[in-house]
């Protein structure tokens, strides 16, 4: 993957997601993979408008972090994206502040994890081929310590193999795929199935009916 045509993806979408409401502000962050072997990566700048994004704000960092290329500062997340790249082998790493990812943060932090079952749009996960799949999403606790949130995202993962995204407590999604395609799609149906937990959710407590009546 040349600089230009990751650069070109990470805007386009950014600016997908900013219109979708995935990333307002300056929220969120979103990598590809250029080179494997040292591992390099394309990344949107840090304190970047994401609805408004262009080219020159996408950097380019190396497998410690560091920026190599570019005019910007890598987000100060880029540590979890190169973690997630590491121990999942993506191609690209998306990682969103939806609102409904984070309520259901919140909704289950005491769990330090929940599942989602029974959907048909569990099948656009990468190997999921029927709607009586379980997702299981662990939640990470938030901290602004980035080196030590990298590392227990790594560990997760690593223990995880079945893992398709993870949640950090009242923060956001990190998810991923081989390419920009697949973490995309995977973008699409956690936030499709975050909304969807919540709103059946909601309207159950509404109407005074059991879960999973
Ligand atoms: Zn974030």
């Amino acid at each position: 993957m040349t600089f230009s045509g990751a650069a070109e993806q990470l805007v386009e979408t950014s600016r997908d997601f900013y219109r979708r409401g995935w990333l307002l502000g300056t929220s969120g962050n979103l990598s590809v993979v250029l080179d494997r072997n040292p591992v390099t990566i394309a990344i949107t700048a840090s304190s970047v408008d994401k609805g408004l994004i262009t080219g020159d704000q996408i950097v380019e960092v190396g497998a410690d972090g560091r920026l190599l290329h570019g005019a910007g500062k890598p987000s100060a997340e880029t540590l979890l994206h190169l973690a997630v790249v590491r121990t999942r082998g993506a191609g690209a790493v998306l990682h969103t502040h939806s609102l409904y990812s984070t309520t259901l943060s919140d909704l289950h932090s005491r769990d330090g994890r929940f599942f989602i079952e029974g959907y048909e749009m569990l099948k656009g996960l990468s190997g999921v081929t029927t709607h009586e799949h379980r997702e299981w999403v662990p939640i990470l606790e938030n901290s602004q310590d980035l080196q030590a949130l990298s590392g227990k995202a790594e560990n997760l993962l690593l223990q995880n193999p079945e893992l398709h995204g993870f949640l950090i407590h009242r923060h956001g999604l990190y998810t991923w795929g081989r390419d920009m395609a697949e973490a995309r799609r995977h973008v699409e149906i956690f936030e499709f199935l975050f909304e969807a937990t919540v709103m059946s959710h909601s309207l159950r407590r509404t109407h005074g009916v059991a879960e999973n009546s």
